[in-house]
């Protein structure tokens, strides 16, 4: 039975994915290169959500595959997961040209795509990534600098979810120091699973990061 309910939750999830690849809800339909719906898995226990696609996913149709992405997986690595076991996915579907934050309006009319995604997975845990996802699905104004690294229990999608913001990747590839912030409160994901957490990998040497290279910074981050 519960195969059957997982089944029904991938068909969802794949027949709404194909109807917001046609939404023409704001003006980003006119410069996206295509909608960025969100990868993974459609029965994901743990959701990521960051602000809204760059350079590289807007040509790969996929979230977080530029710099940030890459850092990304490696602390999903770091606490023995990978991208096939969560849901990532963002704010905003479509790329803001030259990344520039996005307008009220634009958050608007696309955020009823993400109450949708969360009301489909139902996922038990969100991170929020950067300050940006975190003040929309919290709903309160205090900045990821305050909250990072501590969970808050909301309702989203009708479901109670508990929420958990941390900074966005992109912060440790432009202020290496936030690496290891960034890495601490990752290491308690498992954790706020319901999981037995992973033993802490080695300390990744700094120079191993790879340099940013999407073509302008998302700001928000902090
Ligand atoms: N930054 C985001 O917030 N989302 C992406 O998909 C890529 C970079």
């Amino acid at each position: 039975m519960a195969a059957v309910v997982e089944a029904a939750a991938d068909l969802s999830l794949i027949a709404y994915g194909d109807v917001v690849a046609g939404c023409e809800k704001c003006a980003l339909s006119q410069t996206r290169t295509q909608v960025v719906f969100g990868s993974g898995s459609p029965t994901a226990e743990l959701m990521f959500v960051g602000e809204a696609p760059g350079f590289h996913e807007d040509k790969q149709g996929v979230p977080f595959v530029g710099a940030a992405g890459k850092l990304l997986g490696k602390l999903l690595d770091g606490i023995g997961m990978s991208r096939d076991d969560v849901w990532i996915c963002n704010v905003l579907k479509c790329r803001p040209p030259g990344n520039r934050d996005p307008l009220q309006e634009e958050i608007e009319a696309c955020e009823p795509h993400l109450w949708r995604q969360i009301e489909l997975i139902q996922p038990a845990l969100i991170a929020t990534l950067g300050n940006f996802a975190t003040k929309l699905l919290s709903g309160k104004p205090a900045g990821i600098t305050q909250v990072h690294g501590r969970e808050q229990q909301v309702v989203l999608g009708g479901n109670p979810v508990t929420l958990y913001p941390i900074f966005h990747p992109a912060a440790a590839l432009y202020t290496p120091r936030m690496m290891n912030v960034l890495e601490e409160d990752f290491r308690r994901i498992p954790e706020l699973l319901g999981r037995a957490a992973p033993p802490p990998p080695p300390p990744a040497p700094l120079y191993a990061l790879e340099p940013a290279a999407e073509p302008s910074v998302q700001l928000g981050l902090f």
